[in-house]
């Protein structure tokens, strides 16, 4: 059974496979605290399991929440929002670097200054075997990223020690990738002996790019359709439309949706992002991205394999 934030579920239903809770950045917080409401656990959690609990209301059961280290992860507070939220929340492992590593582990393992032990697998297979920090919460994904930068060294050791902590544990892999770098990223992985239909490309949805697309799943990936509302990366018709090119081509068992979108963030100015992405939020695509699937000839048991049948199987 998959793991959640509250457990393991029978059956996590519709899951949106990309998404965050909280996006934090604890030193800028810590020195020099700008939000001037202040950034309370409780009134923060309550505010987000608001939010899940209208997108339960939308027909959405699950979601996955990427947020690993390197993104402010800080599982605490997202599980006092799965206790509050009818919404399954399923935890993600993981670090999010599209260049160096952070110094704890920069400074440390093979080639790094002071050498020693590479302790990143050590730490995704204790989050999903014993539980992230002191809260008992399992993990239930592997992430890693690459950018535009390319599989850097820093990128690579976290490829690495994910395929490692994924054969050990079998738990899923999912990237965070620009486009054309998802094939750079399964050559890694399959290279480690990583079966690639256990992996999400994500972000795969910002290119539209058919031929690039159905390359990565010609390798057995799913991709991730994932950004559903950052018009600014790719705009909702060009989105809409590849979606339904590849559904109309066979691949709707291969897909999964999501937005990639915070409860909340403070990496961004929430009011500008409300004026300049106004669908850069978790009912996009319920309200607006379905709909204008099902005008492009998409069907409901393609849309059932997308939002239920796949997450199902990679979880
Ligand atoms: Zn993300």
């Amino acid at each position: 059974m998959p793991e959640t934030m509250t457990g393991p579920v029978a059956d996590l239903g519709a899951t949106l496979m990309h998404e965050h809770v909280f996006g934090l950045s604890p030193e800028i917080l810590w020195n020099w605290p700008d939000i001037p409401e202040g950034w309370d656990l409780e009134t923060r959690a309550r505010e987000a399991a608001a939010k899940l609990d209208a997108l339960k209301a939308e027909g959405i059961d699950s979601i996955v929440d990427l947020t690993v280290v390197g993104l402010g992860r800080y599982t605490p507070a997202v599980r006092r929002v799965a206790e509050l939220t009818s919404v399954n929340i399923v935890a993600a492992t993981g670090l999010y670097t599209y260049d160096a590593l952070p110094p704890y582990f920069g400074n440390r393992g093979p080639g790094s200054l002071f050498g020693g032990r590479d302790r990143l697998a050590e730490f995704f297979v204790r989050d999903i075997t014993t539980g992230i920090g002191r809260t008992g919460v399992k993990a239930g994904m592997l992430k890693c990223a690459s950018d535009h930068l390319g599989m850097t060294p820093g990128c690579e050791r976290v490829f690495r020690a994910v395929a490692e902590a994924h054969l050990e544990t079998g738990v899923p892999i999912t990237t965070h990738s620009a486009q054309p770098g998802g094939l750079e990223q399964q050559r890694l992985l399959a290279s480690l002996g990583v079966d690639l239909s256990r992996v999400v490309i994500g972000h795969a949805g910002d290119s539209t790019d058919l031929a690039y697309l159905e390359e990565l799943l010609a390798a057995g990936s799913y991709l991730g359709m994932d950004r559903f509302g950052i018009e600014t990366i790719s705009p909702f018709e060009d989105r809409v439309a590849v979606v339904a090119a590849l559904c109309e081509r066979g691949h709707a068992d291969r897909l999964v949706l999501s937005h990639d979108s915070y409860c909340f963030n403070d990496r961004f100015d929430a009011d500008v992002v409300r004026r300049r992405h106004p669908n850069y939020h978790l009912l996009h695509v319920s309200r607006d991205v379905l709909p204008a699937l099902r005008e492009r000839g998409v069907t409901e048991e393609q849309i059932h394999q997308m939002l239920v049948g796949n997450p199902r199987r990679i979880l």
